[in-house]
């Protein structure tokens, strides 16, 4: 659709596969495009249902690519991780999500926090280099909890010595961990014990309906209490509408995100957003 155009394109549309692209082809492009500062980041505003304000900001990567607009992760991410690709993707966009957050707090005077997406792939060998991401944080003098690290379960399932070492240094410099997308993957209690866990993301999946469904209203409640019995908070996502977010804040649940708030936007538009709230 012509309206769509411009400003989304799906990488995998039929034009593209008349232009007889290889996968190859894709990945020396993603590659070419981190080094060409196409790849940027959007900022979704994460809300604290018990004050109401902005607590922080989650960061959704966008390349933006020079010929066929905005392209979303779920078009570029799977290959980015299947290639190794993600290793420099995911170190650049916890630089450029870390220097944005320092940029804020410096703005605002107030303790936002960043949260990032880190894929399992990224805990691996030569993944994820902490000691690099930890001393960016000191030279930009941010605490670690200015930075959430949202792992999914698969991370916690596959996890290695090196999964759990990696993880605990992170948490060691102050760093707050988010079990992703809570209750769609291969759940097992037993990681929530096994893991220190600070946040629980509720799917969206959870959230939708919540006030047609009894089942997920169950869910979420059942979701809420044991986490704060397990000294977790929880965030919930996805919130579309008023009645999902009088719910959440009624049920105990502590943070809210979703297009109820506002949908991820450019960093200068969050931050034209956030000041136009009186938080
Ligand atoms: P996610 O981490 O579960 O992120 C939430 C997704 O839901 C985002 O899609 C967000 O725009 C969308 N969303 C938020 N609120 C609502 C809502 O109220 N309604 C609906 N319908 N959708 C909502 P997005 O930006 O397309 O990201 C898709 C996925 O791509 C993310 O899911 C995450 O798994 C992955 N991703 C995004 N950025 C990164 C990244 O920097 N690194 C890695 N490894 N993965 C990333
Ligand atoms: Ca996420
Ligand atoms: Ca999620
Ligand atoms: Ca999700």
């Amino acid at each position: 659709a012509k309206d769509k155009g411009r400003n989304q394109y799906c990488l995998f549309s039929s034009t593209m596969h008349d232009s007889v692209r290889t996968r190859h082809d894709l990945l020396r492009e993603l590659q070419l495009a981190i080094d060409d500062g196409q790849i940027v980041l959007h900022y979704q505003p994460i809300v604290d249902l018990h004050t109401g304000c902005v607590a922080k900001a989650e960061a959704l990567v966008r390349w933006q690519h020079p010929d066929h607009g905005l392209i979303m992760p779920g078009d570029f991410i799977a290959l980015a991780e299947s290639s190794g690709l993600i290793v420099p993707l995911g170190e650049h966009v916890f630089m450029q999500a870390a220097h944005q957050v320092a940029a804020w707090r410096h703005q605002t005077g107030r303790e936002l926090a960043v949260s990032v997406n880190v894929s399992p792939a990224q805990f691996q060998s030569e993944g994820l280099n902490s000691t690099a991401l930890l001393s960016t944080l000191r030279e930009l003098n941010l605490p670690g909890a200015a930075v959430t690290i949202e792992i999914t379960e698969r991370l916690l399932m596959e996890s290695t010595e090196q999964t759990s070492r990696k993880l605990q240094e992170f948490r060691d410099a102050g760093i707050h961990i988010a079990l992703d997308d809570f209750g769609t993957g291969y759940s097992s209690l037993s990681y929530l014990k096994r893991f220190d866990i600070d946040l629980l993301k509720i799917d969206k999946n959870f959230v939708d309906d919540l006030t047609g469904n009894s089942q997920n209203r169950a869910l979420c409640e059942a979701i809420i209490t044991m986490s704060h019995e397990l000294g977790m908070k929880v965030v919930a996502e996805g919130i579309e509408s008023q009645e999902q977010h009088d719910w959440l804040r009624a049920a105990g649940c502590d943070y809210g995100q979703g297009y109820f708030y506002s949908r991820a936007v450019e960093a200068g538009a969050f931050m034209r957003w956030l000041c136009a709230r009186d938080d």
